[in-house]
């Protein structure tokens, strides 16, 4: 066993993991013995043992990361070596800091321009948001180094990215399909790539993006180091990374399908018409700083969002049917804290990071049990506590049980039916903005009351039913 070479060091037999957290513990004690377990260099502790060059330790600091996260301890040190890697992780692990060191390590050490249209690492992503979001802690990451970092996905026009293209790229961060639009055009040109990075690929496959990944893939060359990331690892994701991969080292950091130990969850059995009171009950509580909500639909998430509106809570909805603009003045809104709730479908919240979410509020559960995973995750990240709230009405019973099955988990549950029921949410204001048009700008115009553009008017002749009678109500 070697000594750090540090004066405080002593050596030891094994790392000292005394006081380390649970969750800090790694299941690869070959990667762990490598260090001699004191602070100085302990990867556990600090990020100075991996042998990141100065301006990314300069960068780390500047960005307040003192410690790294057990993906990253794990992972780096089998990057910096550069073998393929299969990360079992979610979002907030802090992986994309575990595969962005590595391979800005590698492109800064060896500096030289990629080929016209082309990237020396290609970062694929299942979401706009995610790209952005990986690109930008690839740009924070690598601040001052004056590296070329681009994104390539849908929803934009095509012109900006065609010129990013010319210009040969350090890091390209790309959705699939755009992508395969700009091989399609001729305009990318992937021979070049060093790395390529599969984030979230279990998103990837739900989205339907299998075949542009391949189409993608058969554009590399061979000799390329391979990163592949995926919160679960069902048999057909493990068949796609023994395809891609060369003799991969695998690190899992949480289980699959395990809830994050620091979200409180909570479920709350309401009568379906009360949920809105309920939700506008959970938001009278000033700990709700910055929420979550999750509908099944997006016309949900669009009456959500009005409704909180109309109760005085400041919300936007984010689901996709609204254009690239409208999603980012909601992230926007929602991150400085001029939007309480954020209100979003499955899709259209993966991959969104966004620090100190303080609650997940599910106001339908997901129909898919892993869903819910994904979903609570967005709070609690990067060590920090948070709360998970599910409205849970008659019709959702088989998903709860679905949901604890998974997790193996008995959630606390509170008892909000009947007479217990919530008070009526006040209306204080009127809609204070008519809500944006839902439409994606892609898309002909549609039936604007199908889209949720205008409130429901009663037809002349009838009374109009009250809002929580209306879906119960037999259809005419
Ligand atoms: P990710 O799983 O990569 O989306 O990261 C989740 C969050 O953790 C992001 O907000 C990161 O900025 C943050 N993060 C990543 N690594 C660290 C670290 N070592 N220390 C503190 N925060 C981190």
């Amino acid at each position: 066993m070697s000594s750090c070479r540090a004066p405080v060091c002593k050596p030891l037999d094994r790392p000292d993991t005394r006081g380390v957290p649970f969750n800090d513990y790694s299941p690869q004690r070959g990667i762990r013995r490598a260090f001699c377990g004191c602070v100085k260099d302990n990867p556990l502790e600090n990020f100075n043992g991996f042998g990141l060059a100065a301006p990314l330790l300069t960068a780390l600091t500047k960005m307040g990361y003192a410690k790294p996260t057990p993906i990253q301890a794990e992972a780096i040190p089998v990057l910096m070596n550069g073998r393929d890697l299969v990360g079992i992780a979610q979002t907030g692990s802090g992986k994309t800091a575990a595969f962005a060191l590595p391979i800005l390590n590698r492109l800064i050490a060896d500096k030289r321009p990629a080929p016209r249209g082309g990237a020396r690492a290609l970062v694929l992503s299942p979401t706009r948001e995610l790209a952005s979001q990986i690109a930008q802690s690839f740009r924070d990451l690598s601040a001052g180094l004056a590296l070329d970092i681009a994104t390539v996905f849908g929803g934009v026009p095509h012109g900006a990215q065609i010129r990013a293209l010319a210009r040969g790229l350090d890091v390209l961060v790309a959705t699939p399909g755009r992508l395969v639009d700009h091989l399609d055009a001729r305009v990318a040109n992937l021979s070049a790539v060093e790395f390529l990075v599969l984030d979230e690929v279990d998103r990837m496959l739900d989205l339907g993006f299998i075949k542009p990944i391949r189409r993608i893939v058969r554009e590399l060359p061979r000799k390329r180091q391979n990163l592949f990331f995926s919160a679960t690892m069902p048999p057909d994701i493990r068949r796609l990374a023994g395809e891609l991969l060369h003799e991969p080292h695998e690190v899992s950091v949480t289980p699959a399908a395990t809830t994050v130990d620091s979200v409180e969850q909570t479920v709350i059995h309401v009568d379906a018409p009360r949920k809105r009171d309920m939700l506008v009950e959970l938001f009278a509580d000033a700990a709700l700083t910055r929420a979550i909500v999750f509908t099944r639909t997006k016309h949900g998430a669009d009456r959500v969002a009005r409704s909180l509106d109309e109760a005085g809570i400041s919300a936007l909805a984010i689901h996709g049917n609204k254009s690239q603009g409208q999603r980012e003045r909601a992230l926007a809104a929602f991150r400085s804290g001029a939007s309480r709730a954020l209100v979003a479908t499955d899709i259209a919240a993966r991959g969104i990071d966004i620090d100190d979410v303080s609650h997940v509020v599910n106001f339908e559960l997901p129909e898919v049990a892993e869903a819910y995973v994904h979903r609570i995750g967005r709070t609690a990240r990067a060590g920090r506590a948070g709360q998970a709230i599910s409205l849970c009405d008659a019709s959702e019973r088989d998903s709860l049980r679905a949901i604890e099955r998974l997790t193996r988990l008995r959630i606390f549950s509170l008892d909000r039916r009947g007479d217990k029921g919530p008070k009526p949410a006040p209306v204080v204001r009127k809609a204070a903005t008519p809500p944006a048009p839902d439409r994606p700008h892609h898309l002909p115009h549609r039936n604007p009351r199908s889209a949720g553009q205008q409130p429901h008017r009663a037809r002349p002749g009838r009374r109009a039913r009250p809002a929580y009678q209306a879906r119960s109500a037999p259809a005419r």
